[in-house]
Order: C-alpha cells, then sequence, then structure tokens
C-alpha cells in the first residue's frame, strides 16, 4: 500500500455518491435502498468477501492481504432520519420527512473511499472489513450485527469509526482516551386508571396528578442522586394524559423521558431511581404501571492502545489533533462494539459554523471527505507497525 494515497482521483465519484446517498435517504431499521447503492458499489471493488443482510440491512466487505497480520474493522452507519431535508442542492432527499442530518452518508462515503483503495491495492499485511451498519439513530443497529453469526465468524483485532462534528474546524480531528460518548436510554411510564364524566372525577381515576408530579421528580433525579463530580440528565421528552375531551376525566396517562450519563453504572442507578419514583406514585394513586426501555446506547469508552493508533495517524495524515476534556453528551450505538471488542471513535471537524447534526439545513461537507479515508488508511498502517 503507498504511503501516498491517491485520494484525489476518487473524489469525484466518491462525492457523487455521497450526493446519491443523500438524496435516497432512509429511516433505522429501512436502509434498503442504500444498502444496494453501497452493494453496487462495494462489488465494483472487487472485496474477497462481500456478505449483506447483517444485522439487518448491514453489509460486511472484507479485503484480505493474505500475509499475516492484524485484522482491522472499520464503521460507518446506512440510516437517515425522521427530520425534513432543507438543504439548497439538487440532491436534496427525495423522502418528505427523511433526511441525512447526522452526515451517515459522509461517513459511508468515506468508508466506500477506503475500499476504494484497498480494492486497487491490498494493505501490506492482514485483513480490513468494512462494516456499513444498520439502525444506528435507534440504537437497536450496532447490538443486532454483533449479535448476527456472519458478523459473530470475523472477530477482529480492532475496532474504529468516526463521527463528523460541526462546531470544530474542518479537517480536525478530535480524540478522547476513556468515555468519547454518553449513555443514554428512553424510558416509557404508562400510568393506568379509570376514565369517568368531566362531571364525576371522582367515580374515574385520573393519572393526572401521578404525571405531573413524576414529571417534576424525574427532574430533579440529577440534583438528588447524583455527585458533584458526575454529569447525569434526566430530561422529560414526551407526556400525555386522556384525550382532548372536555367531557371525560381521564383514564390512562404517559411520560417519556431520556436518561444520559458518562458511565454505564451510574445509568443503571439513574434506571432504578426513575422506576421507583414512578411506582412509587403509581402506589399512591392506585394506577396500573407499565415501563419500557427504549433507544438504550451504551456510553463509548475508548479503548487506550486504539486511541494511541488514532493519534499516530492523525500525525502521519499532517491532520490536527485535539484532545477533548469532556466526553460528548450525545450517544452512540458503537458503544455495543466497544463495550465487548478494542476499539475507538474519533471526530472529525466539520466546520466551526456549521448547521448541527440533526438540524434540518445540516449537510455533509464533501471536503472532510478525503481527511476521512486518510484518517483511515493511516489507521490501518498504523495497526500493521504494531503487530
Ligand atoms: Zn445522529
Ligand atoms: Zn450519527
Amino acid at each position: 500500500m503507498p504511503s501516498n494515497f491517491d485520494i484525489k482521483t476518487h473524489l469525484p465519484e466518491l462525492q457523487k455518491l455521497r450526493h446519491r446517498l443523500h438524496a435516497a435517504a432512509e429511516v433505522s431499521g429501512e436502509e434498503q435502498k442504500t444498502a444496494e447503492i453501497i452493494t453496487d458499489f462495494l462489488s465494483a471493488t472487487s472485496p474477497d468477501e462481500l456478505q449483506k443482510n447483517i444485522g439487518g440491512h448491514g453489509l460486511l466487505a472484507t479485503y484480505d492481504s493474505e500475509e499475516p497480520g492484524p485484522h482491522v474493522l472499520i464503521r460507518c452507519e446506512l440510516d437517515g432520519l425522521p427530520i425534513s431535508d432543507k438543504i439548497e442542492a439538487d440532491y436534496e432527499s427525495e423522502t418528505d420527512g427523511v433526511g441525512h442530518k447526522c452526515g451517515h452518508d459522509g461517513h459511508m462515503a468515506v468508508v466506500a473511499g477506503v475500499a476504494k483503495l484497498l480494492g486497487k491495492q491490498q494493505s501490506r499485511a492482514g485483513k480490513v472489513t468494512l462494516l456499513f451498519q444498520p439502525a444506528e439513530e435507534t440504537g437497536e443497529g450496532a447490538a443486532r450485527v454483533i449479535q448476527d453469526s456472519q458478523f459473530q465468524n470475523l472477530s477482529p483485532d480492532y475496532y474504529f469509526a468516526l463521527h463528523n462534528l460541526p462546531g470544530f474546524p474542518k479537517h480536525q480531528v478530535v480524540v478522547r482516551n476513556d468515555t468519547f460518548a454518553a449513555a443514554s436510554v428512553g424510558l416509557i411510564i404508562r400510568f393506568e386508571g379509570a376514565t369517568a364524566h368531566a362531571a364525576h372525577p371522582e367515580e374515574g381515576n385520573s393519572p393526572a396528578l401521578a404525571v405531573a408530579q413524576t414529571i417534576q421528580s424525574f427532574s430533579a433525579v440529577p440534583q438528588f442522586q447524583v455527585p458533584l463530580e458526575k454529569s447525569a440528565k434526566v430530561t422529560v421528552i414526551h407526556a400525555a394524559l386522556g384525550e382532548r375531551a372536555f367531557g371525560t376525566s381521564p383514564g390512562n396517562g404517559t411520560v417519556m423521558a431520556t436518561l444520559r450519563t458518562y458511565e454505564d453504572e451510574l445509568l443503571a442507578k439513574l434506571k432504578d431511581h426513575c422506576i421507583q419514583i414512578a411506582e412509587g406514585y403509581a402506589d399512591t394513586f392506585d394506577l396500573g404501571i407499565d415501563v419500557e426501555w427504549v433507544e438504550e446506547f451504551p456510553a463509548t469508552v475508548n479503548n487506550a492502545e486504539a486511541v494511541k493508533i488514532i493519534e499516530a495517524a492523525t500525525d502521519k495524515a499532517g491532520s490536527e489533533i485535539y484532545h477533548k476534556k469532556e466526553p460528548f453528551s450525545w450517544s452512540e450505538d458503537f458503544g455495543h462494539f466497544t463495550k465487548k471488542y478494542k476499539g475507538a471513535m474519533f471526530g472529525l471537524g466539520a466546520g466551526k459554523n456549521h448547521p448541527a447534526l440533526h438540524a434540518q439545513t445540516y449537510d455533509f461537507p464533501d471536503e472532510i471527505i478525503a481527511t476521512g479515508i486518510s484518517m483511515f488508511m493511516q489507521i490501518i498502517n498504523e495497526t500493521i507497525d504494531r503487530s
């Protein structure tokens, strides 16, 4: 593998691919068209193995140098978001209310670029597997991929991924030892009472007070349950009570909240506190209760050796490096991989004043595709040098 990869030649094709993926944006778990586009692209790079339907619409492409050496996995994501695409470009999303608002189209273009280079010329040693993962945004995809038997047969030595970062200078590489991104989980509490005529609420059992007090108590959990040196948030994101019927005293109520911490253990404690609170109110007001946990993301905890590899690669790629002091407060389901395997995620600056991730006006900046590719190629090189 040449030390100076010929990325430039492939950039127009990769940008075109990114725009095609952007226009075809699909939500988590429904990435069929996206997987087709990627399959066509990868097939043309002649991987040694191309595996489909991994944990849903996921794809695995393996490039084997047939020389002994490390096995590196590089992961990107297939899914868009249920958010309208409001960008001024001729590749705007073709589906109303669905857009690539997290830049996963760009991440795919980067990893497709790696495929292009590996297809042309294998790495010097070892193997590289490229994972196009489904359903990242709902926190389901990584876990499903890990459970997939096709994936379980691989057992790579290292796992790497990047995420583009608006708010950071373009091309800057953002690294962090230990926790990179927060753990989070969604909680749905359903209270079940009994409806009555609004003229006679005393004849039914309204969950109104349970809903109101649960919202209040949830919001106070971090204040009373979390030590000063740790961070935690319980954000009530939705609540509902009965129907829009002025003649009816409500019989059911729902409270939804997102719990967020930098550590899986603290998240587990927070979960217990929230359940105790909700069950307490169900008891007090004599209501039925149903508890559901959704979209669970473990913390993305970077492995120290993998971070060293990223640091060395940044140096060789000639990129600027930034060591972030605090972890990111958003969550990434790449945490499922770092929980089980040796791996790390790094950030790639998308521009200081770039629209934020998940904003309707957000669009992945094409200029950083080349930086992403050269980072991954140098990471592969570095793992070989160290083996
Ligand atoms: Zn996202
Ligand atoms: Zn994302």
